[in-house]
């Protein structure tokens, strides 16, 4: 049978790397769902469409072709046919996505095109998918769900490092960022950032990534 592997967590607790290094592993297909979240922000920024309307973006939510590409080594977005992994990246979207993905509009639609994803890899074995409420809307049947987490402090530092040059904002200013968008993100009506009741909840605090990427694959393999 096909396997599932849903990764929920804040920013900044590993997500991305453990998910690809997973999947890789594993030989399965990888979602990035936040990734699909940022390409509809990054849609509704390039056509004026002002995020804290939630009526103008839930109009416009249907307008923009998403695809994902789910190669874990080689992980692609685009909109419209145009590549945006880059722009998706940028403290714009950042700052105004959690906006966007509280409307349930554009939840729905991505919902779809998710689950869409998760079943085209079945052929493939299966897929790893990275979110928010993977475990608790997208695939509530997944076979193992994980619940990474890790200390404020932990993700600002690691979330810093990622960021260079001019992005580099400082610590502080990045901790702040990402508590405000963990708490936009848990406080939204629609599927909000949750823990599954069955998830398997990893804080990495204090973990090497080759360590949470070790208890994942442990898990699935049980
Ligand atoms: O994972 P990443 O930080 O790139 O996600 C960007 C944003 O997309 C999150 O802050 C959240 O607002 C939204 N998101 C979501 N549901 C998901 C994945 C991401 O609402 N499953």
């Amino acid at each position: 049978d096909a396997v599932v592997v849903a990764i929920d967590g804040p920013s900044g607790t590993g997500k991305s790397s453990t998910s690809r290094a997973v999947a890789t592993e594993l030989g399965l297909r990888y979602l990035d769902t936040g990734a699909m979240y940022r390409a509809m922000t990054w849609w509704m920024l390039a056509n004026q469409i002002d995020p804290g309307d939630p009526v103008a973006v839930a109009t416009a939510s249907g307008k923009p072709v998403l695809l994902s590409g789910t190669d874990p080594l080689a992980p692609t977005i685009s909109v419209d046919g145009a590549d945006v992994s880059g722009p998706i990246r940028s403290e714009e979207v950042t700052a105004a996505v959690s906006a966007v993905s509280a409307v349930p509009e554009v939840r729905s639609r991505l919902v779809e095109l998710q689950r869409a994803a998760v079943a085209a890899a079945a052929s493939a074995g299966g897929i790893v998918v990275e979110g928010r409420d993977i475990g608790t809307t997208v695939v509530p049947d997944a076979t193992v769900k994980i619940y990474l987490n890790a200390s404020p402090e932990a993700r600002a530092a690691r979330r810093n490092g990622e960021l260079t040059g001019a992005r580099a904002v400082g610590v502080e200013a990045t901790r702040e960022a990402l508590v405000r968008r963990d708490a936009a993100d848990s406080g939204r009506k629609v599927s909000p950032l949750a823990k599954a009741e069955d998830a398997v909840e990893i804080d990495t605090t204090d973990l090497t990534l080759d360590q949470v990427i070790e208890a994942v694959v442990g898990l699935v393999e049980r």
